[in-house]
């Protein structure tokens, strides 16, 4: 019958289908090539890397997240490597290499043992046994800090910024962010709230100058410079829009055949920013932030009403005055009363090499408070950025659950180790899967000691017999070369940012190794512009 010869199509035509062996080949393979990324970026003495887009715009960056945000990553494994890091940002805010770099590893372990004919659901169930495992072990390594150990805290804000451009300064910095951690830390909820940390940049001055500022810190100056340039017990009003007069959309022609319409136009636009102003001032507020412009003859009206103005002002920024200050944003002026104005104790301008920015102190809400960045360029202050965001993702892990960990690769190969007698107590296949497992924790040591310039294959051995005579807090502190006790060395880091990396990291891997069958359709390239451009050709 002809009709059995007839193809029957279940999927588009164009589906590309690949299968079994091949799919997962593939799919470690994406997965590893998105893991040595970022190998070279891990830790102090990782090399940095320079993203450029389309449009020209250059990212200089050590940080696992950032890289592979830039990069246009279009292969769906590739892709969920990306998401581990995604999520170790969310969730702990660093740690975002560790958990790329566990995740390429545990799949490229697994890949031997594929080829050994194990099955990867044997696989998967080796590297669940040990996920488990594995955080009952690192929880049982997590030591206890209190929250009065700043000291403490230092180090881990420290160990988190080192390697990202911070180097000279990281005392300086890990005690500004300690101390804007502890600022907004509410001990009884123990929770942090960032929206209460701003960061602010400045450019011109040394890293060394970046300050804590109680309070917050805009990047505006004010409007005018009859306006005084501080002004004590502030109540400041939020509005949204231009304290202007509007004109109407769309041209518009107004004709004026003598002089006297021309000055009663102009009288009557006066008197109605007079009447804008007399608003303003009638509330009691003597600092004004307008999300939009400000008109010069109501410019002219605060200023001579000794009220600080700023316009402009941008919608986060005035979120956040509004949450410090306790400020209402208003939309029109017939809303503005006194109970709507916010407190703060001084409104200021300050100038700061290149810029002129406005200090709001003392707000309503001590919490508020703002950390503003100095550096040379803008590369520079957007790596130290990163840096101290990593330093308060760190902090904020410790505070919350009250545990730290040996850095430097001392906790991996503590796991790892312990992993290993966790597998030889199990009998069957899965006990193969458990020590690849722990296998692909010695990475983290390993490269650490590569990106260094160090021989990976001694320092791993170093370390690993080191841990076999019990020193527990053995790593390979990159400041000194040398093979010593991580948490005298002060490289010390959340329990958090560990247990987190190795859940995503197996997590995805074991994902991964459970498909077999990649189906993709391959939309049409759209054509839209090329052939918009050759009916054009044709029509001249
Ligand atoms: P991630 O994105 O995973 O946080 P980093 O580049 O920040 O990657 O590197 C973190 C690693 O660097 C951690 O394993 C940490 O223990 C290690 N590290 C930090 N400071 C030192 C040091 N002085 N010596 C050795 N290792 C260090
Ligand atoms: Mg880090």
């Amino acid at each position: 019958m002809t009709n059995e010869k007839q193809p029957i199509y279940v999927m588009p035509e164009n589906t590309q289908r690949t299968l079994g062996r091949d799919a997962q080949r593939n799919n470690i393979l994406a997965a590893k090539v998105v893991a040595d990324c970022v190998k070279t970026t891990l830790g102090p003495k990782g090399m940095d890397k320079m993203l450029v887009d389309a449009m020209g715009n250059i990212v200089i960056t050590n940080d696992g997240v950032t890289i592979l945000r830039e990069m246009e990553i279009e292969h769906p494994a590739a892709k969920m490597m990306v998401d581990i890091a995604k999520t170790q940002e969310s969730e702990v805010g660093d740690g975002t290499t560790t958990a790329v770099l566990l995740a390429g590893r545990l799949l490229e372990y697994a890949e031997t043992l594929l080829d050994m004919k194990i099955h990867p659901t044997v696989i998967i169930k080796g590297y669940k046994l040990a996920a488990k495992e594995a955080e009952k072990i690192l929880n049982e390594l997590g030591i206890a800090v209190n929250y009065d150990r700043d000291d403490i805290l230092r180090y881990v804000a420290m160990t988190a910024m080192t390697g990202k451009g911070a180097e000279n300064d990281k005392e300086k910095l890990a005690d500004l962010v300690v101390r804007a951690v502890k600022k907004t830390y509410d001990k009884n909820n123990k929770t942090i709230n960032f929206e209460d940390i701003k960061i602010e940049k400045s450019k011109g001055q040394a890293i060394e100058n970046s300050e804590l500022i109680e309070g917050l810190v805009i990047d505006k100056s004010r409007v005018s410079i009859e306006m005084p340039q501080k002004v004590e017990n502030a109540r400041i009003a939020l509005v949204d829009f231009a304290l202007e007069v509007k004109n109407p959309e769309g041209e518009t022609r107004i004709s004026i055949s003598s002089p006297e319409q021309l000055q009663s136009f102009v009288d009557r636009e006066e008197k109605l920013l007079r009447e804008m102003t007399q608003k303003i001032i009638s509330s009691g507020a003597n600092v004004v932030f307008c999300q939009r412009g400000i008109d010069e003859v109501a410019q002219y009206y605060l200023a001579k009403n000794n009220i600080y103005a700023c316009r402009r002002v941008s919608k986060s920024d005035m979120e956040k005055l509004s949450r410090a200050t306790g400020a209402h944003i208003i939309s029109s002026l017939s809303e503005l009363t006194s109970s709507c104005l916010g407190k703060a104790r001084i409104v200021r301008e300050v100038i700061s090499a290149e810029d002129k920015l406005t200090y709001v102190e003392g707000c309503e809400n001590p919490k508020a408070v703002t950390i503003l960045i100095h550096g040379g360029t803008e590369h520079v202050i957007d790596e130290i950025e990163r840096a101290i965001r990593d330093g308060l993702g760190d902090i904020s892990s410790v505070l919350n659950q009250g545990k730290i960990v040996a850095g430097a690769g001392a906790v991996e190969v503590e796991l790892s180790k312990k992993l290993r007698e966790f597998s030889n107590k199990l009998g069957g296949r899965e006990q193969l899967a458990i020590e690849q497992f722990a296998r692909a924790l010695e990475a983290i040591p390993s490269t650490l000691a590569e990106n260094a310039g160090l021989d990976p294959i001694d320092i791993v051995t170093e370390l690993k017999a080191r841990h076999d005579k019990g020193e527990k807090y053995a790593g390979v502190n990159l400041l000194t070369n040398k093979i010593e006790n991580a948490l005298e060395a002060g490289v010390i880091e959340p329990l958090k940012t560990k247990t987190q990396a190795i859940s995503s990291a197996s997590e995805v891997a074991m994902m991964i190794l459970r498909i077999d069958d990649v189906l993709a359709s391959n939309p049409q390239k759209s054509n839209k512009n090329s052939s918009m451009l050759q009916s054009m050709n044709e029509e001249f």
